[in-house]
């Protein structure tokens, strides 16, 4: 029903300390075809029912003609798949994965301003859609990427945000911390910021991701804003 794949987990890269990115080669393919946006399944063995070992991860890199994708995985202290991903996978070890998988992309031709907001390891498939979309100059449009997090030290893919927002100025880029004292940005929760940002204006598309309790309260707050179900896209991490 479903086909599987082998990979070799070629690099772990200890980027944050709770977030690390993984790139996964494909044994049998020679590339990995996917939209950006997408994520795959991995089984783990971590449990012996087969559908307790299913995790699923966003492919944060953009579409190319490779047979390798890089992920974003946070540590969650306890969680199966956090343990044996942190704690005994080595580099070089196989991975069993399925997918790609999913409808969390975007429209062939970007018709709107977009605004993606995110926090944590939700930034996945956003770095895939905007790297993939900077090769099209974002069709014309404007995307404001609004990400969320507590310290300064999580935040994943600063330089290379900061830097296409330096060279692209379609790009929008805004880190919000909750919980950092000493930050002269944005301090806070990413909800204020789309909130101040466009509630005049209706014809923004949202694309949210991450876990159910930042992902809720966005469609609850949007929809006060006046933006309905057609206007806001959503990947849910749990
Ligand atoms: C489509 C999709 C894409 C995903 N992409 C990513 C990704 O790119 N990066 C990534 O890190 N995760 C991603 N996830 C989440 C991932 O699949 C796992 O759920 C996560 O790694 C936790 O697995 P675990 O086995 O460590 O925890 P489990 O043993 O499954 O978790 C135990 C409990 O903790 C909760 N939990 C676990 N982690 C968190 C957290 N960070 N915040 C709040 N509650 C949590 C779970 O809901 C569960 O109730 C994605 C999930 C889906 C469905």
């Amino acid at each position: 029903m479903w086909t599987w794949h082998d990979s070799t987990l070629t690099k772990i890269e200890k980027t944050t300390p709770t977030t690390w990115r993984f790139w996964l080669k494909a044994k049998d393919l020679d590339k990995i075809d996917f939209r950006a946006g997408q994520f795959i399944t991995m089984d783990l063995p971590i449990h012996e029912r087969r559908r307790k070992r299913w995790r699923s991860y966003s492919i944060a890199n953009a579409p190319n003609e490779k047979n390798t994708v890089e992920l974003a995985i946070a540590y969650y202290e306890g969680g199966l798949a956090s343990e044996y991903l942190f704690k005994e996978i080595n580099e070089g070890d196989t991975i069993t994965f399925k997918g790609p998988d999913g409808a969390f992309y975007l429209p062939p031709k970007i018709e709107n301003d977009l605004v993606f907001v995110c926090t944590g390891t939700g930034v996945a498939p956003f770095r895939s859609m905007i790297f993939d979309l900077e090769k099209r100059d974002f069709d014309g449009r404007n995307i404001h990427l609004i990400f969320g997090t507590r310290y300064e030290n999580a935040i994943l893919y600063r330089e290379e945000f900061e830097a296409l927002a330096e060279r692209n100025p379609r790009f929008r880029y805004t880190v919000t911390l909750s919980r950092e004292e000493n930050w002269e940005g944005v301090k806070g929760y990413v909800h204020q910021v789309y909130e101040t940002e466009y509630a005049d204006k209706p014809n923004t598309r949202f694309y949210l991701c991450g876990w159910q309790y930042m992902i809720d309260e966005a469609r609850e707050r949007l929809e006060k804003m006046g933006f309905d179900k057609t206007k806001v896209f959503y990947e849910l991490y749990g």
